[in-house]
Parts: structure tokens; C-alpha cells; sequence
């Protein structure tokens, strides 16, 4: 990171590491907390809630949900994590408003929830995302509630051995933020976070490279 931010001439302040920890178990979220990580990436709302328990005593722990997050599992999400990063329908985003509304009290406003909206760059089939084309809208429906705190966007390209092929798909995201003064783009993960950090990054999403490679499940 700090490489590839001398390179883009990048103060590195301006850009955060998301410890992506999914398939590893709670104490891995203790070691590297331990180690002075703060931010946290898990790709399923189950996964998280089994994991909760042990780390809840971290208390400047910040958690995102990083993977499809499915319309059955919102309000859980809610209570889970402080930044949902892949809202990818005005449909999502009008149930994470209602129910973040819905989880307050007389006397507790409820603080809103960080929001991202994932959009799918390539026309790669089963992948998750907001096509481009539907950006404005949901952009719209995020920023019309103030139960949502719209605070980036995210993407995941096509996977490839050569980072370098990845640059064109950040270069698209960070344009599309700029369409929409939007401020942070999570974008970059172990194979290809210097070229995301020099296309503009400000989250990188990094598992391997932190933790080794996962088992599969
Ligand atoms: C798993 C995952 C990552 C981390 O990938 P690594 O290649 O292990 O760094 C980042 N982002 C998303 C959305 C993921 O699912």
C-alpha cells in the first residue's frame, strides 16, 4: 500500500486497509485487532453472527458486510455491521431504510448506517452489483433517507492473474464517483490493491495477503 501510494504520489492516510476475514475464525479478527486493524470485511450475515459473540468486546471495531447481502437478511445486517457495501437496488435500500427506522426507540434515534452501492463493471453472468446504468437511482433512494449515510462505492472486477487488467474497471468506478460526488471507492483486493490505489482507492480489501489462503468451505 504505502509502495504503490509513493507511486501515485498519494498521501497513504487516504487509504484503508478492510481486513477481510471471512472463512477465518474470530480469533483471527482478535489477532489483527490485536495488531492495530480496525475495519473488517465479511461476506455473509450468518457467518457474522456466529462470530459476534467473540468479538464484540472490541470496541472500536467497525464491521462491513462485503458479500450479496439477500433482501431475508436485512434487518440481521443492521444489527451487524456498521457499513452495508453492497447495496445494489433502490428496492435494498428502501428495506435497510425502513428497518433502520424501525430499530428505534422513543428515546433513541437511530444513527444511520454506512451504505455502499456495489456495481458491476463486466457483463460476467451471476455476478452481483447495480448495472452503471441504475446508479442514479439509487443514489437517489440512499440519499433520500437519513437512515442511510451513502459513503461509497465498491467493485469487485473480473478475476484475473494480471492486475493490470483490473485498471480499466477501477478507472470506470472512480469516474462513476466523480459522476456522483461520491467520496470513497473500495476497490483493490490482495492480487491487484496497487493498481486500485493508483486508479484512486480509498478501501483496499485485503484477505489473503493478511491471512493466508482460505480452506475451502
Ligand atoms: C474475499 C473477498 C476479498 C478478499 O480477497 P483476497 O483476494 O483474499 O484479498 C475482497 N473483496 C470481496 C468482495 C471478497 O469476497
Amino acid at each position: 500500500m504505502a509502495n504503490a501510494c509513493a507511486r501515485a504520489r498519494r498521501d497513504p492516510a487516504t487509504v484503508k486497509l478492510l481486513a477481510v476475514t471471512k472463512v477465518f475464525g474470530p480469533e483471527s479478527i482478535l489477532d489483527a485487532y490485536a495488531l492495530g486493524l480496525r475495519d473488517f470485511g465479511e461476506n455473509y450475515v450468518q457467518e457474522m453472527e456466529r462470530k459476534a459473540p467473540a468479538v464484540s468486546a472490541l470496541g472500536e471495531a467497525r464491521f462491513h458486510l462485503i458479500g450479496h447481502l439477500q433482501s431475508n437478511k436485512t434487518k440481521k445486517a443492521l444489527q451487524l455491521f456498521t457499513s452495508i457495501d453492497t447495496i445494489d437496488s433502490t428496492k435494498l435500500a428502501h428495506k435497510l431504510a425502513t428497518e433502520r427506522l424501525d430499530m428505534e426507540t422513543p428515546v433513541v434515534e437511530a444513527a444511520p448506517v454506512e451504505a455502499m452501492i456495489e456495481v458491476r463493471l463486466s457483463h460476467e453472468e451471476n455476478k452481483s452489483g447495480a448495472d452503471p446504468a441504475g446508479l442514479s437511482a439509487i443514489v437517489s433512494a440512499i440519499r433520500a433517507s437519513k437512515h442511510l449515510k451513502l459513503t461509497g462505492l465498491m467493485a469487485v472486477p473480473p478475476w484475473s492473474e494480471d492486475a493490470e487488467l483490473s485498471r480499466p474497471y477501477f478507472a470506470q468506478l472512480r469516474a462513476l464517483a466523480g459522476e456522483h460526488a461520491i467520496p470513497e471507492l473500495s476497490m483493490g483486493m490482495s492480487n491487484d490493491l496497487e493498481v486500485a490505489i493508483e486508479e484512486g482507492a480509498t478501501w483496499v480489501r485485503v484477505g489473503t495477503a493478511l491471512f493466508g489462503r482460505r480452506k475451502k468451505a
